[in-house]
Formats: structure tokens, C-alpha cells, sequence
């Protein structure tokens, strides 16, 4: 039987996703549960395979390889995980290798900016494309970039985190230890801090008033794509893409900051660089889980 089939793990700190893609990108089968924290890497692992077995059931035959999508950052080169924020536990965790192991399996291990890039890149927004940024604007800012045809990784894999680009010396300490980071000052974590400190409930909150037309909401939503168009511009500059996809919780509300980030990109890049379109992901939240399962297509 031939080997046509992945599996993309998105290893995340509150949810773990898994599904079986085909290679046009598509979603044949899909399972997700809330990550054991708490439990460490072994325990997990303990989920990955048991959804592996779940999502697999009537396609084991036709899967080569499993690709996973996992916050960074990693040491590509061993196939083990650093010292990662949002799950405790996981310093110096051979991943890679102890998947493979259990899953029975080639496993690719990809930082979840970009895998979701690779995604958008191969089925998404930027397919044809040669030169494409990814930016996704979650509970950080994370991202990636492919040049030339090719996804950039840099010495360790660790290219392309877009949101340690500081934009503001005097902005707030980031969670890295930097300070002014684009991701300290415009993450959605940030945007719904600053939302509540105006009497919304929540960033998603505001967005919705700012929608039906709030004056307060509308401000704080025009503040958010002022920063996004700092730091968008830089990028433009940095990689020259034909095309910047945004994806994240945040990009739901990129329709209404759109005019807000291209008055920045129309101020702040050089003249070339202004045609270059600004979009959102096609793939949404799949962007990461497909584009961790294209990367292990090459085991097919
Ligand atoms: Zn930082």
C-alpha cells in the first residue's frame, strides 16, 4: 500500500492536536485534548500515542511519518526540546527520537512558527510563492520565513522569532528577558491587558465593540495596528516577501486594523516595499498542524 498519508502533532501549552493529512494539506482526521502540563514530557508522550492510535485507526498502513509542531525553543539538530515557557519540564527533552521510538515512526520536530509558515506556504496563502513571512499574533508573537523557495532556519533552527525584533527600548520587559520586544508590546496578550484596563472584558470583548462601533475600543484597536505596522514594516525590509500572512487569535481582527497597518507600512518602508500585500492565514488555527505534517511528507 503506498505510503500517502502523515500525521502533524501540534504540541501546544494548552492543547495537543493531532491529524492525518493527505498531500493536497487536507484534514482526514482529526482528535485534540487539553496537554497534561502538569505531567510532563512522558506523560505527553503518553497522549501523542494514544490520539496517534485514535486519529490513525483505519489508516496505519498509508502513514510514512508524523511531523510536530512545538513552541521553541529547540535544538533541531538533536531533535530536543529547550527550555520551553509554557511547559515545564521539557529542558533538554529528546522529542524527536522518543516519538519516533514509541509512534514507530520517522518524526520531523519544527518550532510552531515555522511549521505554520511551511503550512500557509504549501496549502495556504503563500502557495506558489517563493518569498513569504508568516506572523502569528497569539499569546506571543512568533513566525516564519521562507526565502529563495526555501523555509529559513538559521544556525540551531532558531531564525525568524519575529517577536524578540525589538521595536520600543523603552517599551515593557518581555518575557525573554529583553525589553521593547514587538511581541511585549503588540502579542494579543497584551492587546486584551490593555483592553481591560479600559473596562472590556477581554481582548475578543473589544474587538466586538470596537466592530458595532465603540469610540474607546475603536482607539485601542487602531493603537494595536500602529504597532503591528511598526513592526510589519522592518519585516518587509528584513525578507522582502511577496506576500506577509497573519495568523494568531489576533489576525480575526485584522480586517479592522488593515487600514491602521498600511498607513504605517505607507510611512515607514521604503517606496518598493509598499505594494507587498498583508493577509490573513488561510488555514487558520491548522496552519501549524498541517504544516508540521507537510514537513514529514518528504518520508513518503
Ligand atoms: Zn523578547
Amino acid at each position: 500500500m503506498t505510503k500517502d498519508l502523515t500525521l502533524g502533532i501540534d504540541l501546544g501549552g494548552t492543547q495537543l492536536r493531532l491529524a492525518v493529512i493527505d498531500g493536497q494539506g487536507q484534514l482526514l482526521r482529526r482528535a485534540a485534548v487539553a496537554t497534561d502540563v502538569a505531567g510532563g514530557p512522558h506523560a505527553v508522550i503518553g497522549q501523542m500515542v494514544k490520539l496517534a492510535a485514535e486519529v490513525g485507526e483505519d489508516f496505519n498502513e498509508r502513514i510514512s511519518a508524523a511531523g510536530v509542531s512545538s513552541p521553541g525553543p529547540l535544538d533541531l539538530d538533536n531533535g530536543r526540546t529547550s527550555d520551553l515557557p509554557t511547559l515545564p519540564g521539557w529542558l533538554n527533552f529528546p522529542l524527536r527520537d522518543t516519538l519516533s521510538e514509541k509512534l514507530s515512526l520517522p518524526v520531523v520536530l519544527e518550532n510552531d512558527g515555522v511549521a505554520a509558515a511551511n503550512g500557509e506556504w504549501k496549502f495556504g496563502a503563500g502557495r506558489g510563492l517563493n518569498n513569504i513571512v508568516y506572523i502569528t499574533i497569539s499569546t506571543g508573537i512568533g513566525g516564519g520565513v521562507v526565502v529563495d523557495g526555501h523555509l529559513m532556519h538559521g544556525r540551531r533552527g532558531m531564525a525568524a522569532h519575529v517577536g524578540h525584533m525589538m521595536i520600543d527600548p523603552a517599551g515593557p520587559i518581555c518575557g525573554c528577558g529583553g525589553r521593547g520586544c514587538f511581541e511585549a508590546i503588540a502579542s494579543a496578550t497584551n492587546f486584551s491587558i490593555a483592553a481591560q484596563k479600559l473596562g472590556f472584558v477581554n481582548g475578543k470583548h473589544a474587538v466586538q465593540l470596537a466592530r458595532d462601533g465603540n469610540e474607546k475600543a475603536k482607539i485601542l484597536v487602531t493603537k494595536e495596528a500602529e504597532w503591528l505596522g511598526y513592526g510589519f514594516a522592518s519585516l518587509l525590509h528584513l525578507y522582502s516577501p511577496e506576500i506577509l500572512i497573519v495568523g494568531g487569535g489576533l489576525s480575526s481582527a485584522l480586517d479592522l486594523m488593515m487600514a491602521g497597518i498600511r498607513n504605517q507600512i505607507d510611512r515607514y518602508a521604503m517606496p518598493a516595499f509598499r505594494e507587498i500585500q498583508v493577509v490573513p492565514a488561510a488555514l487558520g488555527d491548522n496552519s501549524g498542524l498541517i504544516g508540521a505534517a507537510a514537513l514529514a511528507m518528504k518520508f513518503g
